[in-house]
């Protein structure tokens, strides 16, 4: 062997121990696949969403499966989501205990000034794009504790936050079957005690599909639904309490719903104006980027002018929200229907009037309007039984996921465990 090869070969042994502590340092933001002997010992929670159940639906409709849940559970009066009331920013607050100006998904659609480019819920390649998301959502402070994570869909679970993902997930798919998804979760819990998932996140979307397309107060349609899903949820029960697991199951929705009548959608097509600003609707608050700064005031004073049924403020006077905005994506100006009223494109408005709709349930108003507050449901071994709290803001859920699971409340977040921890086992 000469000496070429053996300062060849030292120099291939360099390389790969240098890559190997490379990967041994990068290995704290990686993926855990197996539960530390610590994480073995906590209890397990399953986070449940379910889109667009409003806090009254329960009383009104009585559902068994769930109602049993409450009555030997925990419940506050109902679930304050954060503005705007929308699914994506909302999902990502409890997920965070975050309000969307900190966490970052400010809308379901929203321009992003350090990406360059527009998020929308239905891009996969922003969706799944991590630098989108703020925060430490609660799967990735469970990672960060060795703890092994599992997602049957849930906002921010596809992106590599932080170069993070749980243990195992999935891509969202409408089309998957509720039925599925419980199987799933249910097989997560059978899983070897080392690779067995310790938080797990599931979604349901179907009150909100029916809640958008018949209004809040169409009880024939809404029942009907919600049986069915209570019936899901059952399965999820039973089999939760057959695994003989001290499980904790923690229900909560995103937002409410409030019937629009489609006389009162406005196009957003009269206020668009593309050569000086660009518009990012959300139907309940419209984002207006001038393209030139110098021109705000001019921009603001004309939209002003044209104030019919929605008011236009700067955004740091904006209403509805519980703190001053400062995410610049939000851009610097919004407007705000008002109530009862929702921005939509000509088109769809059309295509309502062709198919004779006269009615539409919406929600991303103002979260003191209790038709857009949401449900916080739990039952388990470190919770109490039959025990009611007062509303809370939906910030709050997150410090509670960590605190059952034990793990460090991140202390940048903006819920509080003091105000949910009553619910807990042992404490006031
Ligand atoms: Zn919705």
């Amino acid at each position: 062997m000469g000496i070429r090869v053996i300062i060849c070969s030292l120099l291939v042994i360099m390389v790969t121990l240098s890559s190997c502590s490379k990967k041994i340092s990068t290995a704290i933001n990686s993926t855990t696949t197996v539960n530390s002997d610590a994480s073995m010992k906590k209890p397990y929670v399953i986070l449940i969403s379910l889109d667009g159940f409003r806090w009254d639906y329960v009383d009104r409709f009585n559902p068994p499966n769930l109602s049993a849940f409450i009555k030997t559970g925990v419940k506050s009066e109902s679930l304050i989501p954060s503005f705007p009331s929308k699914t994506f920013p909302n999902h990502y607050t409890i997920a965070t205990g975050m309000y969307p100006d900190k966490h970052g998904i400010i809308g379901n659609t929203f321009y992003s000034y350090d990406k360059n480019s527009v998020y929308r819920i239905r891009d996969r390649k922003v969706v799944e794009d991590g630098d989108f998301y703020r925060g430490s959502p609660i799967w990735i402070q469970a990672n960060k504790a060795n703890m092994v994570t599992a997602s049957y869909f849930f906002v921010g679970s596809e992106a590599d936050i932080q170069g993070i993902k749980p243990t195992y997930y999935y891509n969202y798919d409408g089309n998957v079957k509720n039925e599925t998804r419980v199987d799933q979760a249910l097989k997560w819990l059978q899983m070897p005690e080392k690779k067995r998932p310790h938080m797990i996140t599931m979604y349901f979307s179907d009150m909100d599909r029916v809640g958008h397309r018949f209004g809040p107060n169409n009880d024939e349609k809404l029942i009907e639904r919600l049986l069915e899903l209570d019936l899901v949820l059952g399965n999820l029960f039973d089999g939760v309490s057959k695994t003989g697991l001290p499980v904790n199951i923690v229900i909560v929705s995103d937002h409410g719903m409030l019937e629009v009548p489609f006389e009162k959608y406005i196009p957003i097509e009269d206020l668009m104006n593309d050569e000086l600003y660009m518009t990012i609707n959300n139907g309940v608050i419209v984002n207006i980027h001038p393209k030139d700064n110098s021109n705000m005031n001019t921009i603001y004073n004309d939209l002003k002018n044209r104030e019919e049924n929605f008011k236009v403020y700067k955004t740091k006077n904006t209403p509805n929200f519980e703190y001053v905005p400062k995410d610049k994506n939000w851009g610097t100006i919004q407007i705000i229907p008002d109530e009862g009223y929702f921005f939509s494109t000509r088109a769809r408005i059309v295509a309502a009037k062709e198919e004779s709709r006269t009615i539409s349930g919406q929600h991303g108003f103002d979260p003191k309007l209790k038709e857009m507050h949401g449900v916080f449901y739990a039952n388990g071994p470190t919770l109490k039984e039959g025990y009611v709290i007062p509303s809370i803001k939906n910030i709050h859920i997150y410090p509670l996921l960590c605190e059952i699971l034990g793990l460090e409340i991140p202390d940048n977040i903006d819920g509080n465990l003091n105000e949910i921890k009553s619910v807990l086992q042992n404490k006031q």
